[in-house]
């Protein structure tokens, strides 16, 4: 089975985007100058980026050739709350994966889809590690 190609159409970040990003508390993931669109491909209207995650917020770049907006997806606008497995995953990991996309997108659930790369931001790498750690301590 083929997993459906992600969009990944991208956009460069204006300057008052990526000052907008990069006063997100606790952003999750490591800033670029480029996103890429998450949705899945031939999707219609406009195309969305994830551009940081906060601990409660995530802001997504929604953006097309008539519109571009910075917006943000919370609990109140909600996340797709969609689990499952992408096709080519590691039998031996049995953990459901969150869709995460904003709430009633269009197509194919992010897990559906190739991942779109992303590099964890400093501090998000020291709390995967302290967690890793903790995890170790707890099977000894
Ligand atoms: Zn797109
Ligand atoms: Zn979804």
């Amino acid at each position: 089975m083929n997993s459906p190609d992600v969009c990944a159409t991208t956009v460069a970040l204006n300057d008052d985007e990526s000052s907008r990003l990069a006063q997100v508390p606790d952003g999750a993931h490591e800033l670029t100058d480029t996103l890429q669109c998450e949705l899945q491909a031939g999707h219609p209207g406009s195309h969305m980026a994830l551009g940081q995650a906060g601990l409660e917020v995530a802001w997504w770049l929604r953006w097309s050739t008539t519109e571009r907006a910075l917006i943000t997806v919370d609990d109140e606008t909600g996340y797709c709350e969609a689990t499952g497995r992408p096709v080519d995953s590691d039998p031996s990991d049995h953990d459901d994966w969150l869709c995460q996309l904003p709430a009633e997108h269009f197509g194919a659930h992010s897990w559906q889809m190739s991942a779109v790369g992303r590099v964890p931001s400093e501090a998000n790498q020291q709390k995967l590690i302290d967690m890793a750690y903790e995890l170790m301590e707890r099977r000894r």
